[in-house]
């Protein structure tokens, strides 16, 4: 059916990717009507190109390796990763890039769908045009959340546009293995990925223009995941910048300092831009192409009618965290639209004040880098009293239990005058389901008095808890 005409909600969501879902249905279980808004598919980036593809290509790798490190269980793995039924199962995590499951999830929890480009035409109003040209207007009687995510940022190198480069889209769905793939880019996507298709075949090659691999990790962590890709046999450079991109017949050539790199496809993972160059941000006196100024209710600066979550504010490029702003998101705009107080003080129920100081991640490496809070060098830069702890995970018998010659780091950076956790950073196998506990002490403040009494089962990784304690009291 051609969707015409003029309609109003109480809140006008503008793109149905993980954050924008998650406002809508906060909005609506708080009793206000919304409508979702979405040109591609819903749920967006995650479920289709990002978090749900690149972790169903990386898990078969994780899985052999760690049976691999077992004696015994070694024994039984006799072959090597199937690619075909690894893209397979690849496949049915994006539900074979068709979203109507997640369609019908929007329908179930009442909130009206319309599919076409939004672009916001003036204060509380969303002009969406469908496919076939038809246009609807939608008017916010509250609020219009722009959740349009993230692109891929290409940079100006002479010649990318007709090298055809992929971006993590093309990275996350690609129907084969590249014969040699050229990674232009060492943060986590371009560590992620180099991991996947080396492990699935190609030979790959990962340019960084920096000193190291994951720049915003503890250097611990930077030189594991270094060594293990070099292990995989992925051809690691650091400090190369590249200046220029051609294609010679079918190969990509990549100019650099270091001399010319040659390979089949090229995947530029150099960092992300907004998503919001043509979503009408003129129309409300907004830069198009910029992050979103918000503040910790996610409110646009100086347009209390609007609201930026997720990717699009430029805060943490996360789903987990666009999700928990798009629930302290939902929970203002419910509050102002009751005539009730909002406050973005921290802990408060109507604004983000995690995503800062507080946010974990995961990078799917083999090994992970689980981490949380600030890194020593962004305790340092915040100039904050603080003492570093670190630990070898190997040594924890649960982690020797796990894996024979279990290798890996545990890094704490504790506050010095509150005695509270900073920020902490695992690296090794299986570390990512560590994560959670580490987030809680860091979110929490929790006292390190108080953490001697959380006390880790026998014999699990988490002893690393009682290991970093140990090391904290004995280093005073
Ligand atoms: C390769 C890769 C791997 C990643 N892995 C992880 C991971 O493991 N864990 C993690 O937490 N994060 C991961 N991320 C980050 C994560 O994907 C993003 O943080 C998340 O998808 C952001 O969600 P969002 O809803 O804000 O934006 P998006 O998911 O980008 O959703 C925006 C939606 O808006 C729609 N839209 C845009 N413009 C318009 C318009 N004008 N009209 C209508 N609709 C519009 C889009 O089509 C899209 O559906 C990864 C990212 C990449 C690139």
């Amino acid at each position: 059916m051609t969707d015409t005409g003029e309609r109003t909600y109480d809140v006008v969501v503008l793109g149905a990717g993980s954050t924008g879902e998650n406002v809508a249905d906060v909005v609506v279980k708080g009793g206000l009507s919304a409508v979702l808004v979405e040109s591609e598919l819903v749920g967006g980036e995650c479920s289709y190109w990002a978090c749900m593809p690149s972790k169903a290509l990386l898990r078969g790798t994780e899985v052999l390796a760690e049976a691999r490190a077992v004696d015994g269980a070694r024994q039984a793995v006799t072959g090597e990763q199937d690619v075909a039924a690894t893209l397979a199962r690849r496949d049915s995590f994006t539900s074979h890039w068709d979203d109507s499951g997640q369609a019908e999830w929007v329908e179930g929890a009442g909130i009206d769908l319309v599919r076409g480009t939004g672009r916001l035409a003036g204060e509380r109003t969303v002009v969406v045009t469908a496919a076939d040209g038809s246009e609807v207007r939608l008017t916010a009687r509250h609020a219009v959340a722009v959740c349009t995510g993230s692109v891929g940022t290409l940079p100006p190198l002479d010649g990318l546009a007709d090298v055809a480069p992929w971006l993590a889209r093309e990275a996350t769905s690609a129907k084969e293995a590249p014969g040699r793939l050229l990674v232009l880019g060492g943060g986590y996507v371009g560590c992620e990925m180099a991991t996947a298709w080396q492990a699935l075949g190609s030979q790959v090659t990962v340019l960084q223009r920096g000193k190291r691999l994951l720049p915003r990790a503890e250097p611990q962590a930077a030189e594991a995941v270094t060594e293990a890709l070099e292990a995989a046999g992925v051809d690691v450079r650091v400090g190369v910048e590249a200046t220029a991109a051609r294609r010679d017949g079918g190969e990509v050539v990549l100019t650099t300092s270091d001399g010319e790199v040659r390979g089949d496809e090229l995947l530029i993972a150099v960092g992300r831009s907004a998503r919001t160059a043509d979503i009408g941000l003129d129309t409300v006196g907004l830069e198009p192409g910029e992050y979103l100024p918000v503040d910790d209710t996610l409110q646009v600066e100086g347009r209390p009618w609007l609201y930026g979550v997720g990717d699009v504010n430029g805060r943490q490029l996360l789903t987990h965290m666009g999700k928990y702003q798009a629930r302290q998101a939902g929970a203002a705009i419910v509050a102002r639209a009751r005539g009730e107080e909002v406050d973005g003080a921290p802990w408060s129920p109507t604004a983000a004040t995690a995503d800062g100081s507080a946010s974990p991640s995961v990078v799917f490496t083999t090994p992970q880098v689980a981490s949380v809070g600030l890194t020593a060098a962004a305790a340092e830069e915040a100039e904050l009293p603080h003492r570093v702890v670190e630990y070898p995970i190997g040594s924890v018998a649960g982690a020797s239990l796990f894996a024979d010659g279990y290798s890996g780091t545990a890094i704490a950076v504790v506050d010095t005058q509150r005695e509270v956790l900073l920020g902490v950073t695992f690296v090794g196998p299986a570390v990512a389901e560590l994560l959670h506990a580490a987030t809680i002490a860091v979110a929490g403040e929790v006292p390190i008095a108080r953490l001697w009494h959380a006390v880790p089962a026998y014999p699990t990784i988490s002893e690393i808890w009682l290991r970093l304690l140990e090391t904290w009291r004995d280093d005073d």
